[in-house]
This record gives C-alpha cells, structure tokens and sequence, in this order.
C-alpha cells in the first residue's frame, strides 16, 4: 500500500502538481521556513505577494535578525495571525546566534526554534536538505482522514496519532521534496475542503471515504462553542496638525505587538466620549463624529467595534512613547497595522462591510 500511495501521489504531480512556487526558486532552509510559516491558516495565492516583499526586505536570515520587530509586522501586515511573524523575529535571532546564521538539517534542532513545530521541521528537511522526514500540516490531516476513513477532530490527541502513525507509513525512502510538495498540492488542489473532486484524484482507488461516498465526514469538526461577542470603541483621535494618535498593544493577545488606535471601554456612551478622553488620556476633544460599527471575528470571540472621530482642542499630556505615538496618516500606514484598522484609516467607508 506504501509504494501505490506515494508512486500514485507522485506520478500525478510530476503532470499536475506545482512546481514553480516562488520558495521553489533559490530553494534554502530561510525561504523554506518563511514560506511554511506563511502557509499556516493562508493559501498559497494570498501568500505568493507576501513572500516575495518579505524576501526583498529581508533576503536572508541575518536580515530579518537585525530588522526591527515593527518592520517584519509592517510586512505581515493583513496576513494575520501576528504571533506567527513575532515568532518569526525572535527564531531568526536564535539562528544567528545559537547556530552561527545556519539552519540545521536535524529535526530536533529545528524544533528548539520558536515558532517550528514537528511538521514545519519536517517539510524544512525535505523541502530545504531533501531529505526523508514526515509532514502533516491541515491539508495532509484532511486527505489520510478521508484515506483511511479516521474518525475525530484532528486536534485531539488520539485522532491525531492516529493521523501521525498514516503519515509515516506513506512517507517514501527518496524523491523526498517532491512527496511532501505532492501531499500538500493534492490537499490544496483536490481533496479540498468542500467538493473534493475524487473523480480526478490519483488515490481514489484505495479511499475509504470516497469507497463509502463519506468525504464530508471527515475530518471530523472541533465540537461547537459559541463565540463569546465582545465591543469596543475605538478611536480616531486627530489634532490640528492632522496628525492621530497611535497605541501599540501589548505584546500577546490580539494583534499584539501591532500599532493600533486607542480604545475605550464600551461602557462609555457616546456622549461620554470627551469626558473619559479628557480624564484617561488628558486631551481635549470637541464632539465625536461616529463612524459606522462593524464586526470583526477574531478565533475565540467576535468584537463588536465602533470607531468614534474626535478632533483634538487641547493635548497637554500626550507626547510620542514606546506606547503612544502621534503619527500623519502616510506614517501611520508605513507601520505594521491590524487589518480593519488599516481599512478604518484609508476607507473608512468600507468597514461598514468588513
Ligand atoms: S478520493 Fe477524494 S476524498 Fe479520497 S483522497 Fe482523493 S480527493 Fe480526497
């Protein structure tokens, strides 16, 4: 069953598979990385631009060791998930300094990294070094679920050793890099999340889910729970200058690390907006201009917000820190901004869609 799977998966990659991706050009252990890294939760087409400025920016990993955290979030900007480029940073500085500027080519010590998990670990070593090592990033969990009809939500441990011990067994001696670029392309491009098209895939003849006529049971779902709703205002505070106000949020949490407005609690009526401004910030404002609310859904809750523009009379208290910035709008934009932020400043008119 080993050599029909790969032998199968990998005929039909050499005619359909994609191998001309941009970490496919120059291929090394960084772009390797910096792509997997991507790739998580995003799709190679919204990834393709990113990579490409991230890798002029920072051509090699000394580059982006020395760059400033606010530069790499400045180029993730809209990719989301910030921990990710935050993680980035500081393993980019762990390979300059505890391996010489070198990735290595053992699992083990990929995986002391930041950010580098056993699967990411292991398509650097075959992708990058070419060498045999087991993936399973989402679109390998969703095909060797249905493959072998494995019951479960892959984010239990079970389920997933299950999903582990499959991988391994599939995983061929050689041709490494093209098997997990293979794996992951019929994940993306066939047995998609919805409407796999199994009448077009090389493994059909052994699948179990397809078999049964079953693909839409697995993977199995995370078991529901409502997401909690949360609100917020937030605040486009602008002075005389033109210049608004900036804050930049703690380093976990969302967005965090990332420039942002400030925020008020939405205990506040809209009325109270110049109060609570005057009493936590020490600035005086003259009335609010309320701008349309919009949601955005972040993993564990929604967050109702309402952004509120207030111009600025009098600002005695608030002077450029590592926190609070008074920034134009074009500098404000250079910097690494949450999404429906960046929107909130170029177009406000579009968050009432967001
Ligand atoms: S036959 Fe269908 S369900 Fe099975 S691996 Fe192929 S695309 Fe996925």
């Amino acid at each position: 069953m080993k050599d029909r799977f790969a032998d199968r998966l990998l005929a039909w990659y050499d005619q359909h598979g994609r191998h001309n991706l941009p970490w496919h050009q120059d291929r090394n252990a960084y772009r390797v990385w910096v792509s997997e890294i991507m790739l998580q939760q995003t799709q190679v087409a919204t990834v393709i631009p990113y990579f490409e400025a991230f890798m002029a920016r920072f051509p090699d990993v000394h580059a982006l060791a020395r760059a400033p955290v606010d530069d790499v979030l400045s180029h993730w900007s809209g990719l989301g998930y910030y921990a990710r480029a935050r993680n980035l940073h500081k393993a980019a500085a762990q390979v300059d300094e505890e391996f010489n500027g070198e990735f290595p080519a053992c699992q083990q010590q990929l995986e002391s990294l930041i950010g580098i998990g056993r699967s990411t670990a292991a398509a650097i070593i075959a992708q990058a070094f070419g060498e045999r090592a087991t993936i399973l990033d989402g679109n390998v969990k969703r095909v060797l679920a249905r493959y072998h009809a494995v019951p479960g939500w892959p984010g239990q441990t079970s389920v997933l050793n299950q999903l582990w011990a499959h991988a391994e067994t599939h995983t061929p001696n050689n041709r490494a890099r093209d098997y997990t670029q293979a794996i992951m392309d019929l994940g993306a491009m066939v047995c998609t999340r919805s409407k796999p098209k199994c009448e077009a895939c090389p493994l059909s003849a052994g699948c179990q889910a397809y078999a049964n006529s079953e693909t839409r049971l697995y993977p199995g779902s995370k078991p529901k729970k409502a997401k909690p709703e949360k609100a917020t205002w937030i605040l486009i505070l602008e002075d005389a200058e033109g210049r608004i106000l900036l804050e930049r949020r703690p380093p976990s949490g969302i967005w965090g690390g990332l420039w942002s407005l400030p925020e008020l609690d939405p205990g506040y009526g809209s009325e109270e907006l110049q109060e609570a401004c005057e009493r936590e910030l020490g600035i005086t404002c003259s009335d609010p201009d309320l701008i349309s609310g919009f949601r955005h859904t972040f993993s564990h809750y929604h967050l109702h917000i309402q952004p509120a523009r207030l111009p600025v009379v009098h600002n005695t208290q608030v002077a450029d820190t590592d926190r609070l910035r008074w920034l134009h709008r074009d500098q404000a934009l250079a910097l690494g901004l949450p999404a429906p932020i960046r929107t909130l400043l170029t177009e406000p008119e579009q968050t009432a869609l967001l």
